[in-house]
């Protein structure tokens, strides 16, 4: 045997004893976050981002955005416990976001210029890929069971208008009358809207009124068995026009699901979540770029997203089952468990 010979049969065997099985959970190089499994299971909501400051939100409203919030995250949350799927765990905690008067969702969804109601909502399964999706629809009162619907039972991802109205009737999905998600706060809100619209005095508009645009709510939850979902509803914009869809609807922007990265719910002015591609670029900077979760969110909500003037925030849990809330306005309404059940309700930036 020649001494080089000797070399090659030492460097295969170093080589063959560092080797170790391929770890589907290693961290993003750069993570500085824990590179195990933090939360086995954890569930994180938003109730809208906007210009919620202590000076403009009411102790009482305060604190019944924070009960309205623990109610629906206990509900996600108990399920996630019981062994439920992440699936089920975001519809039923937005149900309980849509049936409220208070965000801008199902019931308390926001007015078109039109003094209706049109709602967009999104579901993504990051088992799969499999997602789906409604836009202006007006007589479903769980627009995200109908995105469930869609996604579950219909070849598509998206259906709109009146053709998902009637697909979620066929689906057997409680269907209200359109007066339903008629509510007086937001009706004399969008009226003093458009006197102000009107009159083109859109810097008082701005000034008085700097989140008419925003609400929303979402949910992002990761399961026991690793499955990460995302979920988001809203009425989208107050005094929107010409039949307008928002972000939220649509996959890769107001929701994104991978089982491999993260699951992203996004809140804030649609038209930028779009063009920004805002819930698919976090997964794939974690995807391609190695980064851990916080650093992609904080990326594309405070550089990339900012760069374009887009105001919002997302909700955002990675496959380690690391929660992040990330938004560049003064406020956003959120809250989280984590699978000790501990739970954090927050409102504003300092918190
Ligand atoms: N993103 C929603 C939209 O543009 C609004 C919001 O999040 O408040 O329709």
């Amino acid at each position: 045997m020649t001494l080089n010979n000797v070399f090659t049969i030492i460097f295969v065997a170093v080589t063959l004893l560092s080797c170790k099985k391929k770890d589907t959970r290693t961290p993003p190089s750069t993570s500085i976050e824990t590179p195990i499994q933090v939360n086995e299971f954890a569930i994180v909501i938003h109730g809208g981002a906007g210009s919620q400051t202590r000076k403009n939100i009411t102790p009482e409203l305060d604190s019944l955005i924070r009960s309205k919030l623990t109610e629906a995250i206990t509900v996600g949350h108990r399920i996630l416990k019981n062994g439920g799927s992440s699936l089920d765990a975001v519809e039923k905690t937005i149900h309980v976001l849509e049936n409220s008067p208070l965000f801008n969702a199902g019931k308390g969804a926001v007015y078109t210029n039109q003094e209706t109601n049109e709602m967009d909502a999104s579901i993504m399964n990051g088992a799969n890929l499999d997602a789906g999706a409604v836009a202006g629809i007006t007589t479903i009162k769980n627009p995200i069971s109908a995105a469930r619907k869609v996604m579950e039972n219909s070849p598509h991802v998206l259906l709109s208008g009146k053709g998902a109205n009637q697909f979620a009737e066929e689906q057997g999905l409680e269907i209200v009358d359109p007066s339903y998600f008629a509510t007086e706060k937001n009706l004399r809100y969008l009226r003093k809207i458009k006197t102000l619209e009107n009159k083109k005095l859109t810097a008082l508009l701005t000034k008085k009124y700097p989140d008419y645009k925003f609400g929303t709510v979402g949910c992002v939850a990761i399961d026991k068995n690793g499955n990460i979902t995302a979920g988001t509803s809203t009425g989208g914009m107050t005094n929107k026009k010409w039949n307008r869809i928002g972000d939220s609807p649509i996959i890769g922007a107001g929701t994104y699901a991978d089982n491999n990265t993260c699951g992203v719910s996004s809140t804030g002015h649609g038209e930028y979540f779009i063009r920004a591609a805002v819930a698919h670029d976090i997964s794939a900077q974690i995807e391609y770029k190695k980064v851990s979760l916080k650093e992609a969110a904080e990326n594309v909500v405070q550089q990339k997203l900012v760069a374009l003037k887009g105001d919002g925030g997302i909700i955002a849990i990675d496959k380690y089952g690391n929660i992040q809330m990330e938004f560049n306005t003064p406020g956003m309404y959120r809250a989280s468990i984590n699978q000790k059940g501990e739970i954090y309700t927050g409102i504003y930036k300092d918190e």
